[in-house]
């Protein structure tokens, strides 16, 4: 037998040679090791991370169908790239972009373009180049100097930050109101000039789960273009809403049907539902997306025009994004985002309840996010939100605590993300805990993190 020769007769894997050493950590061993070893320690070292599940911080995909499993196991070998060998692979994306740009309303003056991208923040440097290219564009056509580009924002994904760095951008953060988690409409007015390429606004803030007013921001921006002529796009981030708010919320006008919105991004492997590794961009049409960006590779005597970051890339992602688009459909993400939402509100109930803690956004009117703070009244005992997570961590619950971003760093939260396989029970499971961490909180007059300082 196979494993008897390998192993020189010992069939107990712990017994083994390769088993009673540590794995090497800074360079190779000297020859192979049995492919079942290497497996079965290298899963080992992995038992260390924390459980996916109940990884409440993130936004991607913690559940999939085996289907989906399967999709992802039948591509291991494709490479998004080779659109000349796998043209199938390449319809395939050109159908999930069309059904996005569809979903989100794009009736340009011709078909709207777009590509998959490994998340939202290539998508979003993506969509940016384009901004800056067209702006510099435009500059040119009326004759007028370049200075250096930026682009206005409020609550931004840190991606954005990447983007203004990595491209020499100067990112213009619209500090926050102290009572807002979004970006006033008011004010972006006084922060967009002359060589101002786009505004970015968020569908899902990442902070708390709310919506970006994309249609008041909008509004203002045509408002400041009557009165100054400045004409500025507008660009929507909707890592998480793209894919929510189509579902939840038809009627909330976000997407291309707001004139000014020339691009939006989502990520498929959060609520699009897809395994890690698919973004995706669209542009209302052609002429939004300056021609020298893109690249034509032919294929099948047709040329495929593609823009992206990557040469190789994985295909099983965007197959298995088709694949749920198609499981799914209209219906199927409706029922899934409304039980993520209805259990996010439902959370948050419990967690009014408790006490101590201020909802700061509840799962509707936004992502299916639970987002609290400590009441202003409530720091009896010294602990923090900090604590909480610490607590919650003995029970391998990760829900992250840390400040809002600028000019508001001194409100702490504790957020939950609801998403496809956090049931009613498991979030019920986890307001028990909290409730009974609490309790210990509260008995020992403060935690462990309140009294080393720990921050985050
Ligand atoms: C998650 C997120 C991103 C980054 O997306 P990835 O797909 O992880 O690259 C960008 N913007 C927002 C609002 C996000 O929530």
């Amino acid at each position: 037998m196979h494993r008897t020769e390998v192993t020189g007769g010992k069939t107990d894997l712990f017994a083994l040679p390769w088993s009673e050493e540590p794995l090497p950590r800074s360079r190779m061993g000297p020859g192979p090791m049995p492919a079942r070893e290497a497996y079965q320690l290298v899963a080992d070292e992995l038992a260390l991370d924390g459980n996916a599940r109940q990884n409440l911080a993130t936004f991607c995909g913690t559940w999939f169908e085996p289907e989906v499993r399967g999709l992802m196991a039948d591509t291991l070998d494709k490479n998004l790239v080779d659109k000349d060998e796998y043209p199938q692979t390449a319809e395939i994306e050109a159908r999930c972009v069309r059904i996005l740009a569809d979903l989100w309303h794009a009736e340009g003056e011709g078909p709207a373009v777009g590509c998959s991208t490994t998340g939202s923040s290539e998508a979003a440097m993506l969509a940016g180049l384009a901004l800056v290219r067209r702006w510099r564009a435009r500059r040119k056509a009326s004759g007028q100097a370049s200075g250096t580009p930026n682009l206005v924002c409020g609550p931004v994904q840190v991606c954005w930050e990447k983007f203004a760095r990595y491209f020499d951008v100067e990112l213009r953060q619209i500090p926050l109101e102290p009572d807002r988690t979004t970006t006033d409409p008011a004010r972006v007015g006084d922060f967009v000039d002359e060589n101002t390429v786009g505004v970015v606004a968020t569908l899902g803030v990442t902070y708390t789960g709310a919506y970006e007013p994309v249609q008041e921001i909008a509004a203002a921006l045509d408002e400041l273009r009557d009165r100054t002529g400045l004409d500025v796009p507008v660009h929507v981030d909707a890592a998480g809403g793209g894919f929510v708010a189509p579902f939840l919320e038809p009627g909330l006008e976000w997407d291309f049907r707001v004139p000014r919105v020339v691009s939006v991004n989502a990520s498929g492997h959060k609520y699009g539902l897809a395994p890690l590794g698919v973004g995706w961009v669209v542009w209302r049409d052609a002429a939004a997306l300056p021609e020298e960006l893109v690249f034509h590779v032919d294929y099948l005597g047709g040329s495929m025009p593609t823009f992206g970051l990557n040469f190789s890339r994985p295909g099983g992602p965007v197959i298995a994004q088709y694949y749920t688009l198609l499981r799914l459909g209209r219906e199927g993400y409706r029922a899934v985002q409304r039980a993520c939402a209805d259990t996010a509100a439902d959370l948050a109930d419990g967690i009014a309840e408790l006490g101590p803690f201020s909802v700061l956004h509840a799962g509707r009117e936004g992502l299916p996010v639970t987002c609290w703070t400590l009441a202003a009244d409530r720091t009896e005992g010294g602990w923090t939100l900090y604590d909480v997570a610490e607590r919650l961590r003995i029970r391998g619950w990760q829900v992250p605590a840390y400040p809002l971003p600028a000019d508001r760093g001194d409100t702490v939260v504790q957020r939950v993300v609801v998403r496809h396989g956090v049931s009613r029970d498991l979030a019920r499971l986890l307001l028990e805990d909290l409730r009974t961490e609490l309790a210990e909180l509260r008995r020992r007059g403060g935690g462990a993190a309140a009294q080393s300082g720990f921050h985050h």
